[in-house]
């Protein structure tokens, strides 16, 4: 089969793409390339950036009402593509029919928020601040705001971002991962279709030489981003030197940690699923399970062993599947290098994935693996391998579990298995982390909370969604109003209101 050529969107259609450059596109289940996408050159960027700084203003001057109910059909026709949306994330990404489904409806729950936007920017305001003087502060939109997004999540991150941006009034540039940017450019046709107006939600396809452009065109006037660590430092100085308002979110090395009250089979059951759902691909994911004691741990990893050998690997449109492909050769290759290294620097491998029959079909298949005895100073302990790997990192008591969490350079999400509301307290208090789950393995906040890691995890003092997302693409102006009946004498001093 012929791989089908993708462009950008802009204008509200899809938009030819001016550059010689692209990158294969694969289904990750055959191995095969489905597709090509362009990676834009600087007329390409120019080109989408103009459209939107160009339709920015009149979108802006819409009322927040008008722009939510632009929002509300957008979510309605999401849903009534919701199959065709789903098939196009796994077909590209991997993940299994079911989870693709799973990241659109949380995707979409942000849209659901969003549609709230007349009451979530409503501003403050205080009467008779001094004599015949009123203040008040309101929420206006930025502009034209860059969205780059990685390839984990190809409908729920961008949705993350582009809802409250678009709710809020501002015209965006959506940079989608070049692995797999087909779901992006069927939501912003999908925006279009809604009634979105032409130039509000664009896909720009690209890859570092795109980023580089937005992060440095004076009008683009904030820049989200979420993706890996480096990628998200290099983002947050860059954007910040050229003056722009940034939220970069980068890797996380999730941990699990068990304690000896905690319920055995709930544990072994949460492993599984935030372990290898998604075939590990997900910054949530728990790649570090932290066993206190090893009576626990002599009693968990037979457990764990058994069903990490039984994982359903398989293709992501068989119900069937627990699990489906990585999303490269290339990023199955590096997984493998982990599991080498973590042979090599001398950890337990308990089940190695790399002998699973799956990963002799087509396709990027890997199996799971599972490390004992892993010990902090090992590669596959320090590093983010992001693939179906977990690590179980022996600890002698709570204090230790509590320490190894905190001392690690990444704090996305971190979860603690007890029966003990105590002990629980005390973990969720103390840690070093932007999100915990107790008895939670992966815990997402909704979209009327926010995400966000601390330490390497995230750049930039804005989390994703929720109230903070309101904040970050909006900017606050405060008035100070007053109508009186003549002229004042001129002050020379700080005015002081009475
Ligand atoms: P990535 O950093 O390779 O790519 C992310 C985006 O940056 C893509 O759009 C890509 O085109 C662009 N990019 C890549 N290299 C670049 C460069 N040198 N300069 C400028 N732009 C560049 O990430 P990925 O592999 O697509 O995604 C996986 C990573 O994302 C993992 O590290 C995962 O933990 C992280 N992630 C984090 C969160 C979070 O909220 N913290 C959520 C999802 C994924």
């Amino acid at each position: 089969m012929t791989p089908q050529r993708l462009t950008h969107f802009a204008r509200g259609a899809r938009a030819a793409a001016h550059t010689a450059r692209s990158a294969p596109v694969f289904d990750p289940s055959t191995g095969e390339q489905a597709a090509t996408v362009p990676l834009a050159d600087a007329t390409d960027v120019e080109t989408v950036i103009a459209d939107a700084h160009a339709a920015a203003p009149a979108w802006a001057e819409r009322s927040a009402l008008d722009r939510a109910r632009v929002l509300f059909k957008f979510r309605e026709l999401c849903l009534a593509h919701a199959d065709e949306l789903s098939a196009l994330i796994s077909g590209e990404h991997g993940k299994v029919r079911a989870d693709a489904r799973g990241e659109l409806q949380r995707g979409l729950e942000v849209v659901e928020f969003a549609v709230g936007i007349p009451h979530l920017m409503k501003g403050e305001f205080s009467d008779g601040v001094a004599s015949g003087i009123d203040m008040y502060a309101l929420r206006q939109p930025l502009g034209v705001v860059a969205a780059i997004t990685p390839f984990n999540f190809p409908a729920m991150v961008p949705l993350w971002m582009v809802a409250p941006a678009l709710a809020c009034g501002n015209a965006v540039v959506l940079k989608p991962s070049e692995r797999d940017p087909s779901c992006a450019l069927r939501l912003a046709e999908l925006f279009a279709e809604a009634g979105g107006p032409s130039g509000v939600f664009n896909v720009l396809n690209g890859d570092a030489e795109a980023v580089d452009a937005l992060l440095a065109d004076p009008r683009i006037q904030a820049v989200s981003f979420v993706g890996s660590t480096p990628v998200a430092q290099h983002v947050y100085e860059t954007a910040a030197r050229h003056g722009k308002r940034v939220q970069a979110m980068g890797g996380a090395k999730n941990h699990l940690v068990v304690l000896p009250d905690a319920d055995l089979d709930q544990v072994v059951e949460s492993l599984m699923g935030a372990a290898y759902g998604s075939a590990g691909e997900r910054c949530m994911a728990i790649s570090v399970a932290v066993v206190v004691g090893d009576e626990t741990a002599n009693a968990l990893v037979p457990r764990l062993v058994d069903r990490v050998r039984a994982l359903r690997i398989g293709n992501p449109t068989d119900p069937a599947s627990e699990m489906g492909p990585l999303v490269t050769a290339a990023h199955r290759d590096r997984v493998r290098g982990f599991i080498e290294r973590g042979v090599h620097e001398g950890a337990a491998l308990l089940v190695d994935g790399r002998a699973h029959e799956a990963v002799a079909a087509r396709g990027f298949f890997l199996g799971g693996s599972l490390f004992d005895r892993v010990t902090a100073e090992m590669t596959i302990y320090r590093e983010e391998i992001f693939g179906p790997v977990l690590c179980i990192v022996r600890v002698a008591t709570a204090a230790a579990a509590l320490a190894l969490c905190n001392a690690h350079r990444f704090g996305n999400g971190v979860a603690v298995f007890t029966r003990s509301g105590g002990a629980a307290r005390e973990f969720t208090q103390r840690v070093q982390c932007g999100m915990v789950g107790v008895n939670v393995p992966i815990p997402v906040p909704l979209a009327f909370y926010s995400f966000g890691g601390w330490k390497d995890s995230a750049f930039g003092d804005h989390n994703q969604h929720g109230m903070d997302g309101v904040r970050f693409f909006t900017r606050l102006k405060t008035v100070t109003s007053r109508w009186p009946a003549g002229a004042d004498a001129a002050s020379f001093i700080m005015p002081v209101l009475r």
